[in-house]
């Protein structure tokens, strides 16, 4: 492992500094994962009463070393600490409480669970990391041995303790019988470093670490080489079949993460597969994201869909019912059983999938998974992978100070796990619906046939909602090849679909009587053969997910009062409509609600309303071009202005569990007209 210090990017202010040499770790995912290991500084600060004091800054639970700022770092009254060096037993929630009370500001984070082992280190400067290479070369069946092997005498060693109080005592008992180590390693757990500087410390968890890699490409005998797998494009309705049969498998809407890089697929093939996955994970806290193990599917590797659908959703109930067992095995009655559903699903000859109640913690069951097969081929290639037994787990996967971490996540919002397809999502009304959905939890594919459009839409929701919340997706409703593709490419990434707004939509304005036939064939082709096309790929996925579904299909009031000139456009909007209507018919039984919104006269940001339509309708209504947006604002009851963010609000409204006895209804959002006509 390269060290990243550079002496010009230091910077001189400590607290900055142990942000700087905190983030060097964070960087290295094979350091830590999503705020494992923790780091801290021992500085004198002046507190409230004006009193000088040494203090420590440690990491606050829930905050990520990658990403952590300055206020991240909890105060502790170093003096408090000390105190407990001579106190011999302490509970998790003595200890907590204690240290709640030791903070310089009531308003710092909860300082992360392993204060103590910071606190008593007498160096001013401690890293705690959960290095994959250490992890590897511990978790063995005989870890101390291990250790012993690789480093010799240049580390003391603690075997597993569950962090807290007693690690704490150990690693300063175990630091104290020989203060010359360059470190401290945890077996099945990680390394500790101290340094009066923070580039010593930091330098030494490099050192280490590298000492620990150059072991394990020893026992390989040089670098790995890997066999190049790789998944053709052709793969992706295989992967889109897994996704739908893992959603289907689970109580509610999850996000699905797929990898199949070369990587991935090797691990994968290895033979043993569910025996060495289901050991357990590469350190205990893990279990958090990533449950204790993965879900194995057994399916042959050119197992076609069906056989596939079948294959996953007998792993799924295969891992719930081992899970139900392993808790039954450990519980009291204090302990309530956390769900009993997988986080990684793994699939020979396809990879990896990840799950997640939304993209983010899928995400990081993925990262983890990540680095976890890596501590699995680096153990195995040392000796054999043998990470904590399982009491050792549920010990800390039913901690209440591991949960803690897990009830700092925001409660979910209500289309949280949904995955959502809005056509014509470039502009207008189909971008107001994409944003909304988005805010409203759900990921997000915008698809449009201005595929620049809809690239910077997608930007612009992960810009506010988050990394993999939206993808953008070139789609031209009316050609069957890229409307199948395009939905098999949002299953394929997201693991499924519960939500389709189908909006995208042209104009055409013209007399019949001067109509040109391919102007009245393109309305048609957009206008109706487009939804149908949509709607079609989508109650296909909908139904082999099994889990329901919402459909709105954005028509327009020509539908039911058409006007003058709109021939071509009201003809194929009211084909769309009966559509709707059937196939809220047809999928009720399935689940499947459909319904209809009917905006009118909507300009904001809408090409719909092409300069070409505007200067037809203002001659129509016999206003000027400018006065034509308060004309159709005067006309109706409310005086409105109608936004893409109403229409948007009612789509969010129908697609949402409020409207889940909802179905077959036409929502109208036109402000109110009292007469269909004149229009
Ligand atoms: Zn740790």
């Amino acid at each position: 492992m390269q060290s990243r210090w550079s002496t010009a990017d230091a910077p001189s202010d400590q607290l900055e500094l142990r942000v700087y040499a905190s983030r060097l770790q964070g960087a290295e995912p094979s350091l830590v994962q999503w705020g494992g290991g923790n780091t801290s500084v021992k500085l004198t600060e002046i507190d409230y009463r004006g009193d000088a004091l040494d203090v420590l800054r440690v990491k606050g639970s829930g905050s990520d070393l990658k990403t952590i700022e300055r206020q991240d770092f909890s105060g502790v009254r170093l003096a408090d600490i000390e105190r407990l060096r001579d106190v011999a037993a302490m509970t998790d929630d003595e200890m907590v409480e204690y240290l709640t009370r030791s903070l310089m500001s009531p308003q710092d984070s909860r300082p992360s669970i392993e204060t103590l082992l910071h606190g008593f280190m007498p160096q001013h400067w401690v890293d705690h990391t959960h290095a994959d290479a250490v992890v590897a070369v511990t978790n063995q069946p005989d870890g101390e041995a291990a250790v012993r092997r690789v480093f010799g005498a240049r580390v003391a060693v603690v075997p597993w303790v569950r962090p807290g109080f007693n690690l704490s005592k150990a690693v300063i008992a175990a630091w104290e019988q020989d203060r010359g180590v360059d470190g401290v390693v945890l077996v099945n757990h990680g390394l500790i470093t101290a340094g009066d500087e923070a580039r010593e410390s930091y330098e030494r968890t490099i050192a280490l670490v590298t000492a620990a890699e150059q072991f394990i490409a020893d026992a390989r005998g040089g670098a790995r080489r890997f066999a190049g797998l790789e998944l053709p494009d052709s793969e992706r309705g295989r992967v889109a079949a897994v996704g739908l049969a893992i959603r289907g498998s689970m109580p509610w809407p999850v996000v699905v993460e797929h990898e199949g890089s070369p990587e991935m697929l090797e691990f994968v093939a290895r033979d043993g597969l569910p025996d060495v996955t289901g050991r357990g994970p590469a350190t205990p806290d893990h279990a958090l994201r990533t449950k204790g193990w993965p879900a194995v599917v057994d399916a042959s590797i050119d197992a076609d869909a069906d056989a596939l659908h079948g294959a996953v959703r007998s792993a799924v109930s295969g891992f719930v019912e081992r899970y139900e067992q392993y808790v039954a095995r450990y519980t009291t009655a204090k302990t309530p059983q956390l769900d009993p559903f997988p986080r990684v699903v793994l699939v020979p000859g396809l990879g990896a999938f990840a799950v997640g109640r939304n993209a983010g913690t899928a995400r990081m069951a993925h990262d983890i998974y990540r680095q976890t097969i890596e501590v699995i081929a680096d153990a195995e290639a040392v000796g054999e992978y043998r990470p904590v037994a399982e009491p050792a787990l549920f010990d800390i996967e039913y901690w209440p100070l591991e949960l803690y971490k897990l009830g700092l996540a925001p409660p979910p919002r209500p289309l949280e796990g949904r995955i959502a397809l809005v056509t014509g999502a470039a502009s207008g009304i189909g971008r107001a619906v994409a944003r909304r959905l988005a805010v409203e939890g759900a990921v997000v594919a915008v698809a449009d046939i201005d595929a620049p459009g809809a690239a910077v839409v997608a930007e612009e929701i992960e810009g506010s909602a988050g990394p993999r919340v939206a993808v953008a997706m070139a789609m031209d409703v009316a050609d069957e090849g890229a409307v199948v593709s395009g939905v098999e490419e949002v299953v394929a990434r997201y693991g499924g679909l519960d939500i389709v707004v189908s909006n995208a939509g042209t104009a055409v304005v013209s007399s019949v009587e001067s109509l040109e036939l391919a102007d009245w064939e393109r309305s048609l082709a957009v206008n109706a053969t487009g939804h149908f096309l949509v709607a079609r790929e989508a109650v296909r996925a909908l139904r082999r997910q099994e889990r329901g579904g919402a459909m709105v299909f954005v028509s327009s009031k020509n539908a039911f009062a058409p006007g003058a000139e709109f021939g071509a456009y009201s003809a194929a909007k009211a084909a769309e409509t009966q559509l709707a209507k059937v196939l809220a018919i047809e999928c009720g039984g399935h689940g499947i609600r459909v319904n209809i919104v009917n905006p009118d006269a909507v300009f904001s940001g809408s090409k719909l309303w092409s300069p070409e339509v505007q200067a037809s309708r203002a001659e129509a209504h016999g206003v000027a071009e400018d006065e034509l947006e308060d004309f159709y604002a005067k006309r109706n009851l409310l005086g409105a202005r109608i936004l893409p963010e109403d229409v948007a609000d009612s789509v969010a409204f129908l697609v949402s569990d409020q409207a889940s006895k909802i179905t077959g209804t036409t929502l109208t959002v036109d402000g109110g007209v009292a007469s269909a006509f004149p229009r």
